[in-house]
């Protein structure tokens, strides 16, 4: 079967670029010393480390010395919270995040939640952004941390976040934000914008799966996450993944490069395919905000009365992959906790999809599912009770 793929799930992950496998490769064969030992290949490999923290570092505006590599965005996420909470519990055990904030942010404050601490879940509107002042309010004398994710990975809200960081300046609490989306569509300078701790992954922006890094602001302090061997200065135990440094150094450095004219290309192919689907199809809702304070590429869509999970099915039929406002936890289908957030009721919630565009995004692949889609949808709804039932009232 050699039927056309249309991948439209760059949030979920992205391919890895050629460019940066090809740094990659000899660090798997030609220069596999351990960054630790003193012979030359293995030296090659420390300075290969070195080059990529040195891209990383640019990329964010901040330091080598504050740039560590984890195993992907959940450990960043996992070390940055509950180092943080660890290592600051003698000042007090409260911390503040969002309703929105991505599983690996989630799960880690409801696990400190059973572990003695108390974590304040901030409310989003109906297009995802926070309340600043609803953040000022839950701001206690124990409040240590505050982390808002920079931008969202389901509806593409872009958070205020240098008015967040500004805040925590302030009232001298740490300011950790989820950049995993966000990195490679907005400019980041950690300084400028009064971030204490960002976390980032490879595979959201060209790179290897099962790398990133967390910033570390230089002088702030911190427990480590995973206790072994002196690696990342004695932060961050374990042989270093070199390869996927090596990659995720190279993916930053790309994605960073041209961020306006990469933003303007997908902000045009998203526009086309959001107003494309709401004038074909009726009975639809957007999800999350218009303009500049949406990830240039993400597109996400309710269509009432039908689940999208049968959306999903049909698409990949016509080989469009796309991702559902439904997550699979423990074999039942939930809906998503962002769609929730943002005040759809779980019907709602369940109709809805997403499509995440990236840079092999092109026109036709647009027109091909502004094509594909209505078709998919009315049929659906043709075999939907709740379609049958809703027609049926409007006949009356
Ligand atoms: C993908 C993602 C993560 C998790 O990163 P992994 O590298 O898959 O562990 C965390 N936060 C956000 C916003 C993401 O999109």
């Amino acid at each position: 079967m050699d039927k056309k793929i249309i991948y439209m799930d760059y949030a979920a992950t992205t391919y890895t670029k050629e460019e940066v496998l090809k740094e990659m490769l000899p660090y798997f064969t030609e220069y596999y010393g351990n960054p630790s030992s003193i012979y030359s290949i293995a030296r090659e490999t420390k300075k290969a480390i070195d080059v990529a923290r040195d891209r990383v570092s640019k990329a964010l505006s901040c330091g080598t010395d504050e740039v560590y590599f984890t195993a992907g965005g959940s450990e960043a996420d996992n070390w940055a919270i509950k180092g943080i909470a660890f290592a600051h519990a003698n000042k007090g055990k409260h911390i503040i995040t969002t309703k929105i904030e991505h599983h690996g942010l989630l799960h880690t404050c409801e696990w400190l939640e059973k572990n003695g601490f108390e974590v304040t879940y901030l409310d989003v509107n109906e297009e995802g952004f926070v309340d600043l002042d609803q953040l000022k309010r839950s701001i206690k004398d124990d409040t240590i941390l505050v982390s808002v994710m920079f931008a969202n990975n389901e509806i593409g809200t872009i958070q205020p976040i240098k008015e967040i960081g500004e805040i925590c300046k302030e009232r001298k609490i740490i300011f950790h934000t989820d950049a995993v989306q966000a990195v490679g569509h907005v400019e980041i300078d950690v300084k400028e914008l009064n971030i204490d701790l960002l976390s980032l992954a490879g595979h959201k922006i060209y790179g290897p799966k099962g790398v990133g890094a967390l910033y570390i602001r230089k002088g702030l302090k911190i427990d480590n996450l995973i206790h072994g061997g002196g690696q990342e200065r004695a932060r961050r135990a374990g042989t270093e993944n070199v390869a996927g440094i090596v990659g995720l150094g190279k993916a930053i450095e790309l994605a960073t490069a041209d961020i306006k004219k990469d933003s303007e290309k997908l902000s045009f192919l998203r526009d086309k395919l959001m107003s494309g689907i709401v004038e074909k199809i009726p009975y639809t809702k957007i999800n999350g905000p218009k303009g500049e304070k949406r990830l240039p590429g993400n597109v996400n869509i309710s269509f009432k009365f039908i689940e999208g999970e049968g959306i999903l099915l049909s698409l990949d039929y016509e080989g469009i992959c796309a991702s559902s406002g439904s997550a699979c936890t423990s074999g039942a289908l939930d809906p998503s906790h962002v769609l929730l957030s943002i005040g759809l009721d779980h019907e709602t919630a369940h109709g809805s999809l997403r499509l995440s565009l990236g840079d092999n995004t092109t026109e036709e692949e647009v027109e091909y599912v502004l094509e594909k889609l209505p078709p998919i949808i009315e049929r659906l709804r043709s075999m939907s009770p709740l379609w049958y039932d809703f027609k049926k009232r409007g006949e009356k």
